[in-house]
């Protein structure tokens, strides 16, 4: 197909087919698995050719592709599965990781450096914050947060007010946030970079973790975001048997990003790439159910006698202020995760967890299966008592991930496990 045909297209419908060349691999429908650490040149003068433009020594020229080299550059699963990945977003390129933890570790390792501060929102992925806020001040590094609820004046006040103001160099936000569905907002996020990136005349790039609701429900890149990263683990993978990640962004930025891959070794291996690409073809058909089904559980849970409190963006009014105006700008659907705190405490809250029949009691998210967990002994057992609190990640509180099974049956699970946890 050619790209002006492709550019028409919706890119469900351009998952099974895009930037693979069938005659290149015998006619083969799918993509095989390029099982290969190294790559063969025509001549010694490609092989000089393709170096030249691996490292940087001189740009490509019109029309030049990168050559193939070496896995751990580039490998054919690998660029198929990153230009898929770029019609989501609407991005210009994509890099793909064997982690989501090793896409965050990377491009912050490429966009900071010692003596730098790096604002972020709170709260993160447990793995992200411990990386930012126990790792990267080894390095010389120093972080500043933001909470949920924070405006522009109130977030530009605490840098202010830290006497570095002009060490600012990155913003990583991450919405919305994990477990408490709290949003960040994305352009005003982008705003204060502006703002200093003008005031200090240097560019501050902001980052956003998309796990959440990508890549279909939510397009940071449209709200002013510079680079988008994603366990590919959850719901690009979608089936709870790989572990992935990915980053998109300009050119000129994932040129970075995958400049410091080739020398950390954090890109995906081929049949990591290959189960993506796989997963991919069914994306929208997955993402679209579980965004049906969590409606209908949030609905199930919103009132239920046993429960206290849903978190789900869904459940947002006007009564909510700028949080409702946030998800109405940012958000698609609701999403596939739903938190809600059971009345009663841990007792309660793992009595219901072992009741469950058809849902699994397992961390993790995105996938085709429903999965149930407790953060506060779980996913969030490393996180500070006090931001504990302060955020309501508390011992009454369980986390779904919404699956593709027939809702009913979830809500029939959900209602006889919430009978248990009084008895
Ligand atoms: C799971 C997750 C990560 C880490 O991804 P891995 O693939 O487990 O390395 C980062 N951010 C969010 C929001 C996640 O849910």
């Amino acid at each position: 197909m050619d790209s002006e045909t492709a550019k028409n297209m919706k890119p469900e419908s351009l998952m099974m087919s895009y930037g693979y060349k069938p005659e290149l691999s015998e006619g083969a429908v799918k993509c095989p698995i390029f099982q290969t650490s190294t790559f063969v040149f025509k001549s010694a003068e490609e092989g000089k050719a393709f170096f030249e433009v691996a490292y940087g020594l001189r740009n490509a020229q019109e029309g030049e592709e990168l050559g193939l080299i070496y896995s751990r550059i580039n490998n054919p699963v690998l660029e198929i599965l990153e230009n898929r990945l770029t019609l989501w977003d609407g991005a210009e390129d994509c890099a793909v990781f064997e982690s989501g933890m090793s896409a965050i570790t990377t491009v912050l390792l490429e966009f900071l450096k010692p003596g730098d501060m790096l604002l972020i929102s709170n709260p993160l992925y447990g793995g992200s914050d411990h990386f930012i806020k126990k790792i990267l001040p080894k390095f010389g590094i120093e972080v500043i947060d933001f909470k949920v609820g924070q405006c522009k004046e109130d977030i530009i006040k605490i840098i202010d007010a830290s006497d570095h103001a002009d060490k600012l160099a990155f913003v990583y936000i991450e919405t919305p946030a994990n477990p408490t569905n709290d949003l960040i907002d994305i352009a005003c996020s982008k705003e204060i970079a502006m703002h200093y990136s003008a005031k200090y005349q240097k560019e501050i790039y902001l980052a956003v973790d998309n796990t959440y609701m990508g890549p279909l429900w939510q397009h940071p890149l449209k709200h002013g975001a510079d680079l988008v990263l994603y366990s590919a683990t959850k719901y690009i993978g979608g089936h709870s048997d790989v572990i992935a990640g990915a980053c998109l962004g300009s050119k000129a930025l994932i040129k970075r990003v995958k400049g410091l891959r080739t020398f950390l070794g954090s890109m995906a291996g081929p049949n990591t790439g290959w189960l993506l690409l796989r997963s991919l073809e069914t994306l929208k058909a997955r993402m679209d159910i579980q965004a049906f089904n969590a409606n209908k559980v949030a609905a199930f849970l919103t009132g239920h006698p046993r429960v206290e409190k849903v978190y789900f963006p869904g459940n947002l009014t006007e009564k909510d202020g700028e949080q409702f105006v946030i998800k109405n700008k940012q958000c698609l659907t609701n999403g596939g995760m739903i938190s809600f705190d059971v009345k009663g405490g841990e007792k309660e809250a793992f009595r219901f967890l072992n009741a469950l029949k058809l849902i699994k009691l397992a961390v993790s998210l995105g996938s085709t299966e429903s999965l149930a967990e407790h953060p506060a002994t779980m996913t969030h057992s490393d996180v500070d008592a006090e931001l504990k609190k302060e955020f309501s990640i508390t011992e009454k509180m369980i986390r779904l991930s919404i699956g593709v099974e027939n809702y009913e049956d979830i809500i029939f699970d959900l209602n006889q496990a919430l009978e248990k946890t009084t008895s």
